[in-house]
């Protein structure tokens, strides 16, 4: 499979020149099957837009998995050309909680949005998933709730030919237990999701420094991600969701703390590609 990482950022976009290599849209990340078209999007923030540029003029024909529903994960929704014309296929699915078409119109909806999701050209389809194993555009995919803030949260594990990843953008493993740095609980929904996967794309949005100052803000410390990673025994740890102030040139100091490790760590840029 083909992970091609469309957004990167976390919370809000970060537009501007200390920020153009990795990146300023928010979570998105394709996957395809080897020599297709990509088909499962996980998240839909506004990286979303820059899907469409690898579809070659196609329509979208594939699904839009979200691991929740805060606005950096589902503002791209409306602006995604290649899913927003006649001839594309698009199922959404989200965290099961009610009604989702529903649930998503609460966001996207005049007074805050002139649009529906119903209102979306070609065809569009809205369901909740709950947490367990799933066949998703012929890749295998676990969900698991894992603890953030504001809303049911899973985190995924994508599967195919023995190949995995696991991606858990938005993480507040302070949520299931301290753990022995005070960083938070290497829980089993993390374990079971990162378990000796090939690349694990993790948040990485505060430094351990940080962390006192925003523990309470529903998201990971960098030096959390490197040690889930390592107990996980995650073959290459991808850091996303970078906070949208933290610059292209701080990005850089981060990953370089962490070479030499068991784990392999690099930080999530868009446009960047890895094949599992
Ligand atoms: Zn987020
Ligand atoms: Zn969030």
């Amino acid at each position: 499979m083909r992970i091609l990482f469309c957004g990167v950022r976390g919370s809000t976009p970060a537009p501007g020149p200390e920020f153009v290599r990795y990146g300023g849209n928010t979570s998105c990340v394709a996957l395809s099957h080897d020599g297709s078209a990509p088909s499962l999007v996980l998240d839909a923030g506004t990286g979303l837009s820059r899907l469409s540029r690898h579809l070659d003029g196609r329509p979208f024909r594939g699904t839009l998995l979200l691991g929740h529903l805060h606005w950096d994960h589902t503002h791209g929704l409306p602006f995604f050309p290649a899913g927003n014309r006649p001839g594309s296929d698009v199922d959404v699915l989200i965290p099961a909680q009610g009604d989702a078409m529903r649930v998503l119109e609460r966001a996207i909806s005049p007074p805050h949005f002139p649009l529906t999701p119903g209102e979306l050209r070609g065809r569009w389809s809205f369901a909740g998933l709950e947490p367990g194993r799933h066949r998703i555009e012929d890749f295998d995919v676990l969900a698991a709730e894992i603890p953030h803030k504001g809303g049911r949260t899973f985190g995924y594990r994508v599967s195919e030919h023995g190949r995995s990843l696991a991606y858990l953008s938005d993480h507040w493993p302070v949520g299931a237990g301290e753990g022995s740095d005070g960083l938070g609980a290497y829980h089993d929904a993390a374990i079971a999701l990162a378990e000796d996967v090939d690349v694990l794309i993790h948040d990485a949005q505060y430094t351990a420094a940080e962390f006192p100052g925003r523990r309470s803000y529903g998201h990971s410390a960098v030096e959390y991600a490197v040690g889930l990673a390592e107990a996980a025994r995650a073959r290459r740890l991808v850091l996303f969701h970078h906070d949208p102030s933290r610059t292209d040139d701080e990005i850089d100091a981060l990953v370089a703390i962490f070479q030499g490790r068991a784990v392999d760590v690099v930080g999530a840029a868009e446009g960047m590609t890895l094949d599992l």
